[in-house]
């Protein structure tokens, strides 16, 4: 199987399985275990921020970084397509006691003058917003990235209305790389910035939040409350210390294959894709349907859905985004000849 569903699907290297074998582990508990302290130290310096959390899931990290920026009958303002919104099962609500502020954007990009509009209309009988969510790269956006001037503009609109800011990084490497910049670039500015040692750099668990010192001292709290406060967790971190490591150096070649499946998809029959609009890992394209209405998303006639099971038939695994949109992710575990035969495979689907 050509595997294309996510960057999460990668198999643990070598070096991680032996890095977890050998791990250095005492009661993180007691904050006793040099090998998550070591893990916490370096993902704060790549950061640039004075301390890091490591955390079971990102879903967890951000939802604390969250529940520490904000209060119950708050809003968080983001992109209408956020992680966050869409894909953390209601947490902000059920476990925070908030709300989305979802702003609707153009292909992932917060525009800064819509967000001041809506700050500044709001009056005495809204929920206050309690802080700027910021998603980069934008995974339903199709791994899109906010360059620096666009993250300077939402930074200084936070700060005019004074607002903390929350950056969802789970991809902020790739970020990095497509901008060719020092990941501190990226995140500098952001009061508190979640990034996964799980999506592209290949790690089996695990996600950090960095941010300030105090900040991170509160969120050990509201982790140990979420109910992820681990013990000899060295065995995980020191997987997590191979992917911040070595993790980043790939995401160049996960790129350029996400390049390659994109320039091969663009002129094949039935499928619509922007190829400029590829700009990291992640390919999300939309398949066309035959006459008449377009079933829900999660039906099996959709005609993402569909495609998807046909895909199976020849060896590729995509996953359906919506009734039309079908995603793929390029990582670690995929080669060259596999993008290729993933293309040819869909070519013939055609004929
Ligand atoms: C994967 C991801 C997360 C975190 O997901 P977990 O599976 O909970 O680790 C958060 N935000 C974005 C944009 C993601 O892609």
């Amino acid at each position: 199987m050509i595997d294309l569903r996510s960057d999460t699907v990668t198999q643990p290297s070598q070096a991680m399985r032996r890095a977890m074998a050998e791990a250095t582990v005492g009661d993180d508990g007691f904050g006793e275990d040099p090998t998550v302290r070591l893990l916490e130290a370096e993902s704060a310096a790549a950061m640039g921020k004075e301390a890091a959390l490591f955390f079971p899931s990102g879903t967890m990290a951000n939802q604390a970084a969250l529940h520490l920026h904000g209060r119950p009958g708050y809003e968080v303002m983001c992109e209408a397509q956020s992680h966050i919104v869409v894909h953390e099962m209601g947490a902000m609500a059920a476990l925070n006691g908030m709300q989305p502020l979802p702003i609707s954007s153009r292909g992932g990009r917060l525009d800064p003058q819509v967000l001041k509009q809506v700050l500044s209309a709001r009056g005495d009988y809204q929920p206050p917003v309690a802080l700027l969510a910021v998603e980069n790269t934008h995974n339903m956006a199709g791994g899109r990235v906010s360059g620096l001037e666009e993250l300077a503009a939402l930074l200084e609109l936070a700060e005019e209305f004074g607002l903390p800011t929350h950056l969802d990084g789970a991809r902020i490497f790739n970020a990095a790389c497509a901008l060719d910049l020092p990941v501190s670039r990226v995140a500098e500015g952001f009061d508190s910035v979640m990034f996964c040692l799980t999506k592209g750099l290949g790690a089996p668990v695990g996600s950090m939040l960095c941010g300030g010192r105090s900040f991170i001292k509160r969120a050990r709290r509201v982790r140990k409350m979420f109910g992820g406060g681990g013990h000899q967790i060295g065995v995980l971190a020191a997987a997590g210390l191979v992917a911040l490591r070595d993790g980043p150096a790939r995401l160049a070649e996960d790129h350029r294959l996400a390049r390659r499946l994109a320039d091969g998809l663009t002129n094949l029959p039935g499928i619509d894709l922007d190829p400029s609009a590829v700009v990291t890992n992640i390919v999300i394209f939309e398949v066309q349907s035959g006459e008449g209405t377009t079933p829900a998303s999660d039906s099996k006639d959709a005609p993402a859905s569909q495609f998807c099971d046909r895909l199976e038939t020849i060896g590729v695994r995509a996953v359906p985004l919506s009734s039309r949109q079908v995603r793929m992710v390029t990582h670690r575990d995929l080669s060259s000849q596999d993008i290729d035969q993933a293309v040819s495979g869909m070519r013939s689907m055609h004929s």
